[in-house]
């Protein structure tokens, strides 16, 4: 008898408002007179176009303190379960975040991961890709990571709740799954 084929599972996740909301904002100032413009949320981020006289303030997103108060969403519940499956033997299955935040926050955001009873995610498995500065192009950066996990699974899913990333990702043959405001 063969035994039956077990495909290598590989979940991918976003982080800011796909599996949490946090009280991180990117503040902007005006580069000349230093003065402070507004406020965005990652979702306004997300259709945000830099001005040439914007100066962005991204230290909000590398604080530890919010990172740790971070509030469960949406699929956070899907990374629950997978979690308790790999917890119960389920060893084909790997699970990543994916963040645009910088690779500063990697160990906040893992040890805000355990303090929610996450345990399966490795710390490598976290990929912060940001510049630390909002100035990186998030959609084909995050195809560049996509890519690579690619080749190690049989098949990848990615939730991410940016319309643009999830086209991108679908682009090159990954399940990408937009993360809607709707769904809890
Ligand atoms: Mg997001």
């Amino acid at each position: 008898m063969r035994a039956r084929q077990v495909l290598n599972l590989a979940y991918v996740f976003d982080f800011d408002d796909s599996i949490v909301t946090t009280d991180s904002k990117t503040h902007v100032y005006d580069k000349h007179s230093g003065d402070f413009l507004f406020s965005l949320t990652p979702k306004e981020f997300n259709s945000y176009q830099k001005k040439i006289n914007h100066v962005l303030d991204t230290s909000d997103f590398v604080a530890r303190d919010i990172i740790l108060r971070a509030k469960p969403i949406k699929k956070w519940k899907k990374l629950i379960n997978l979690d308790k499956k790999i917890a119960n033997g389920h060893d084909n299955i790997t699970l990543y975040i994916l963040t645009a935040r910088a690779p500063v926050t990697q160990k906040h955001i893992y040890d805000f991961l355990r303090s929610q009873g996450i345990l399966n995610l490795s710390l490598g498995n976290i990929i912060a890709m940001g510049d630390g500065k909002g100035e990186i192009d998030v959609p084909s950066e995050k195809v560049k990571v996509l890519k690579r996990i690619q080749k190690e699974s049989d098949i990848v899913v990615f939730y991410d709740d940016n319309e643009k990333n999830i086209k991108a990702a679908q682009s090159v043959g990954i399940d990408a799954m937009l993360v809607e405001e709707y769904i809890k």
